[in-house]
């Protein structure tokens, strides 16, 4: 390679050395030029083929590597589906084939390959040996751009076109914009190594490096706690101390190449197995394995950063295995349009912040980072769970057609904003805002809500990794009320526990049933200090100003004495000081626990209001976990069982003249907020997007026709309450998109 003469001279005297060192009849490079790959030199075929015979991609064994990107080993290539003859070439002699892509930035700009005459299979060696070769190949075709990306663009094209992948809608959205990766791939430059114990004394650095790294990550995850996580985290550990690792690199350098050609090596050994692997374990496995070389390459080449270090320039659509909501932030959010993560969880806590954004993500689609590369134009349809690569025409034409349809909707509830949420027979009915960060409070403005429903305080928590400081929250809490203008704000008091473990909240025995566990108020009373620092910074924010202040997952009514004794307690102190302290203090509490419902006589006198978090109501009323997607579809949120329940608690919090509203999920859907409406709710606290859509429904509504229908089908002792209920709304024209 470091000889002088032209490229054409080059490759020549590689085919021919191959040919000699392989004891092969034949050697032969083709090369992308113009979409087809074209004979560019040979050792053994006609020499009159040489820039004559081209081959389509889908054409033959030639066409079928560089359309895999991966190798061939055929001890009788004529057997093969795809061995196309070219008479030019006399090939017809030959038995045996093996080849392998020359492949860049895991592109294939050209193929690689031996032919024998007698048929035989090759060893791994040599398909390993051919492997090197093709990447210093690489390297200089590269350079002096022998391939052109007009071509591999063609290549491209013809080779993957379009695919939909189908994932789960984490934030729904529509996004368009270009792939980016949060962890870029490192393009190697320079394959072939000056001194070669220099680059082995690189990637012994890179892996004490990658080592001290995964330590520090397991001993402060942010979100500590067994699950996922930690799972990863072993498996990294293990991979970065397996010698057998190392010693694979370390042979690659002896054999010539530089610390990261010899990385990337090795990885696309790791990629050709993962490509035939079957058993989704080992799989995952070998994916953990595929990061860490990414990691490791990322090490030695000192390119460190993700891709929000280099900056977005256009409308973009990140494309990770896994974020941490800190890693979320750090992008521009003129150009993040979108997000797609190989893992995720809708009750993930990047999610929920994706979600306070306006950012639509897709989660669980597995083979993301495998089918898109760095710059391929997506389309993110979270109504139809989809990721469009690479769409067609016609599919851009449909997802615009959608896109405009969202637009004039936006544009219908925009219209909405400053008018009142009354319903043809007069009914006020109040809408608030369900928040839980910062970036939230700007929704208010947005959607002009009665207030904040339900500000779910631990989300401070979960995305700190120690124990928010009371300065902290009462800083906080501060800039919510300021950011309320004097419109109501219901703070829920820490909801943490269960699947919102915190580090610096451990609990010594593991829970088979965390959502049923130690959560919520139940380790507020427990941990009082907790409950007391929060107590005292949420009155400091409310100086002089009404406080709204409930509790989650009351189960019995002295719980909810407790509490309140608690924040009591705290109030007494500041009067004792003479410091500034609330003008009044509402409390409330959170009807979750289904015992509840039957304490509601000893409750409700002791209470200004009552809210219905439906999540984790109906979770126990069904025994369905909320965040098994399995049972997502599977129960319906409007089947009389449910709507029974909740009507009882209804009627005695309405006999009893105390306000109920409810600001789970269901109350921001347009049919079960019907329901609901129907049952005798005045006030939903729902996500900000709902705020537009069940404003619409309210204005279009006549509740004493509702409440007759909806009194009529519960006496009924068997009906399909969802059914009845789509008839009413198309009866009286009211919309449920
Ligand atoms: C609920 O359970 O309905 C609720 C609003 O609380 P969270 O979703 O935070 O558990
Ligand atoms: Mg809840």
């Amino acid at each position: 390679m470091a000889s002088r003469g032209s490229v054409q001279a080059k490759l020549n005297q590689v085919v021919q050395s191959i040919a000699e060192a392989m004891a092969s009849e034949v050697c032969s490079i083709y090369l992308l030029r113009d979409g087809w790959l074209e004979l560019y030199a040979t050792q053994g075929l006609s020499q009159d083929a040489v820039h004559v015979t081209r081959l389509a991609l889908s054409e033959g064994l030639v066409g079928n590597i560089a359309r895999n990107g991966e190798p061939l080993n055929l001890a009788e290539a004529r057997a093969h589906a795809d061995f196309a003859y070219r008479p030019e070439t006399g090939e017809d002699l030959f038995h045996s084939f093996a080849g392998v892509p020359i492949l860049r930035r895991g592109r294939a700009l050209g193929v690689l390959c031996v032919q024998h005459m007698e048929p035989r299979q090759y060893e791994d060696e040599e398909i390993e040996a051919l492997q090197t070769v093709a990447m210093v190949l690489a390297e200089m075709i590269a350079n002096t751009r022998l391939v052109d990306e007009e071509s591999l663009a063609k290549a491209r094209a013809q080779n993957t076109g379009a695919v939909r992948l189908a994932g789960t809608r984490l934030v729904d959205g529509l996004a368009r914009g270009v792939a980016v990766m949060h962890e870029p791939r490192i393009v190697i430059e320079h394959t072939v190594a000056e001194d070669i114990d220099a680059e082995k004394q690189r990637v012994r650095a890179a892996f004490q490096t990658m080592r001290a790294q995964i330590d520090r990550m397991m001993s402060q995850a942010e979100f500590g706690g067994p699950g996922e996580h930690e799972e990863i985290l072993e498996t990294y550990k293990m991979f970065a101390f397996d010698e057998g690792w190392s010693r694979r690199i370390n042979e690659a350098i002896e054999s010539g190449l530089t610390a990261e050609a010899a990385i990337e090596r090795v990885q696309q050994r790791t990629r050709v197995t993962m490509r035939n692997t079957k058993d989704p374990f080992f799989l995952e496995r070998l994916h953990d394995l595929d990061d860490l070389a990414n990691r490791l390459l990322r090490i030695v080449s000192g390119k460190m950063g993700t891709a929000a270090q280099t900056g977005l320039t256009q409308d973009t659509i990140l494309i990770a295995r896994n974020l941490g909501p800190a890693e979320l932030l750090e992008y521009d959010r003129r150009f993040l349009k979108g997000v797609v993560l190989e893992e995720g969880s809708p009750t993930a806590h990047v999610t929920i912040l994706a979600r306070a954004m306006g950012i639509p993500m897709l989660g669980r689609i597995k083979q993301v980072r495998e089918v898109v590369e760095e710059g391929d134009p997506l389309l993110l349809d979270g109504s139809n769970d989809s990721l469009f690569v690479r769409p067609a025409p016609d599919v851009v034409r449909q997802f615009e057609a959608h896109v405009a349809l969202r637009q004039e909707r936006q544009a219908a509830y925009a219209k909405l904003r400053d008018l009142p949420a009354v319903t043809l027979d007069g009914q006020r009915i109040e809408l608030m805002m369900n928040a839980g960060l910062r970036v939230d409070l700007g929704g208010l403005d947005v959607t002009n809500a009665d207030g904040i429903g339900l500000f779910r305080t631990e989300f401070q928590f979960l995305v700190s990794a120690t124990l928010p400081r009371r300065e902290a929250q009462t800083r906080l809490y501060s800039a919510v009320l300021k950011a309320a203008e004097g419109k109501p704000v219901i703070f829920r008091t820490v909801d943490i526990g269960g699947d919102k473990a915190v580090p610096y909240l451990q609990h010594d025995v593991p829970e088979e049933n965390p959502a049923m566990g130690w959560r919520a108020l139940r380790v507020a009373l427990e941990r009082r200090g907790l409950l007391k620092v929060q107590a005292r910074a949420l009155l400091d924010a409310a100086a002089g100003q009404p406080l709204n202040l409930m509790f989650p997952m009351v189960t019995e009514p002295w719980e909810f004495e407790a509490a309140r004794e608690i924040v009591e307690e705290q109030l007494a102190y500041l009067r004792s000081r003479g410091l500034p302290q609330p003008t009044e203090i509402h409390y409330g509490v959170m009807m979750e626990v289904p015992a509840l419902a039957y304490r509601l006589d000893a409750l409700l006198p002791n209470i200004d209001f009552l809210s219905i978090g439906t999540n984790d109501l109906i979770q126990f009323l069904l025994a369905a976990d909320r965040s098994n997607p399995k049972l997502a579809d599977r129960y319906d949120w409007v089947s009389p069982g449910i709507l029974r329940f909740l009507k009882f608690v209804i009627d005695q919090a309405n006999a009893a003249r105390k306000t109920v509203s409810v600001c789970g999920e269901m109350g921001g859907r347009p049919l079960e907020a019907l329901a609901l409406l129907g049952l005798g709710v005045r006030r939903l606290s729902i996500t900000q997007a709902a705020i537009g859509p069940i404003k619409m429904v309210v204005r279009n509504a006549h509740l004493g026709r509702l409440q007759a229908l909806m009194n009529q089908l519960l006496a009924k002792p068997e009906v399909n309450i969802r059914r009845e209920l789509q008839a009413f709304a198309e009866r009286e024209g009211i919309t449920l998109q």
